[in-house]
């Protein structure tokens, strides 16, 4: 007994040892280097997102540090660590999380005439808590050969009873979906919504499953004529290395909703400044470089997604799609109105 007590203080001894010595080496390197980083928690899945990092430290000598994982385990994240955390910036992909994260108190206001002046009005924060990056809109997808782009005018229309076992869409516990949904809150009022909530699950070709990608497959597979789904996934399929994509991609048209009144509904990816980020200015740079036409070249050309700088062009192959009108709807409004919006979807059976 003695023997293991002994033992045990002699490699608690070891233990702290080791640490100290860490430590030390830490210290000794932060000192040599005087390393600048950002702390970057993104739910951006996609691989060109890096190469804008690489070039912002290129540019900056500013380390760019990236915890990857979804939105909701990202913000989890943020609560526990608290005022330890080590993020200075969140990035989401859609309006609806940032502003979960500003109501949570993550985020923090802060002061960047480049981001006020540069990112339009209705897709930044009102207390410039976030900031969008890339513009997505939620279109419908068409089986070319069942469907007439004709036959097609608004969200609201997809509850006519012409399309009654036709429409594909994936789980409401989507926030596209869920942002989809506070848009139409916002814009027709919480009856309406409720209604074309009941009018679309009573149109729905099958019980929801899926990501936006298998919605378009199932429309080529046959199983239904429309799909509701994010622009940019069209242009990654059109693009895919799976022959599979492209072909069906190539078969299904692409149509901007409500055009004749409010605009197709937008979302963003967007970032905003952790609430006790250890190197703020930093983060602001960060930002702002992500909104650079360098970083807007990158987001559009790789991913499909629209700039939020007006003078860069999207990539050709959304240009493809023509030119449409926007919804103009500040998105701060995706955020007031998501719970409403999930409860519409719980009382409407929208699994
Ligand atoms: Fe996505």
């Amino acid at each position: 007994m003695k023997n293991l007590v002994i033992a045990l203080a002699a490699f608690s001894l070891l233990a702290a040892c080791k640490n100290e010595n860490e430590k030390k080496d830490n210290s000794a390197v932060q000192q040599s280097t005087n390393e600048q980083v950002v702390n970057v928690y993104t739910h951006r899945h996609y691989e060109p997102d890096q190469e804008i990092f690489n070039k912002f430290e290129e540019k900056t000598g500013i380390k760019v540090k990236v915890v990857n994982a979804s939105a909701d385990e990202l913000i989890q994240k943020m609560k526990m660590e608290g005022k330890q955390s080590p993020a200075d910036v969140l990035i989401t992909v859609d309006a609806g999380r940032l502003s979960r994260a500003k109501e949570l108190g993550l985020l923090q206001s802060i002061d960047s005439e480049i981001l006020e002046n540069t990112v339009p009005l209705h897709l930044q924060d009102v207390d410039n808590q976030w900031f969008g990056l890339t513009k997505r809109a939620r279109i419908i997808a068409y089986a070319k050969d069942r469907v007439k782009p004709e036959e097609l005018s608004t969200y609201e229309d997809l509850v006519n009873k012409k399309w009654k076992g036709k429409i594909l869409v994936r789980s409401s516990s989507n926030i596209y979906n869920q942002s989809l949904m506070a848009s139409i809150i916002a814009n027709d009022g919480e009856e309406a919504a409720k209604k074309w909530a009941e009018g679309m699950v009573a149109n729905m070709a099958r019980s929801p499953k899926g990501s936006d990608r298998d919605q378009v497959k199932a429309v080529v597979a046959g199983e239904g004529d429309l799909a509701i789904v994010n622009s940019y996934y069209i242009g990654k399929m059109l693009n895919s290395p799976d022959p599979e994509e492209v072909k069906a991609a190539n078969q299904i048209g692409l149509f901007f909703p409500n055009q004749n009144d409010r605009g197709t509904h937008i979302n963003v990816s967007g970032a905003g400044v952790a609430k006790y980020a250890p190197n703020k200015e930093n983060a602001i740079l960060f930002i702002e470089y992500l909104i650079s036409e360098d970083a807007q070249n990158i987001f559009t050309n790789a991913n499909y997604e629209y700039p939020v700088l007006e003078s860069v062009a999207p990539v050709q192959d959304i240009k493809n799609w023509g030119d449409f009108k926007e919804d103009n709807l500040g998105l701060n409004k995706l955020g007031e109105h998501n719970k409403k919006a999930v409860l519409i979807f719980d009382e409407a059976g929208w699994k």
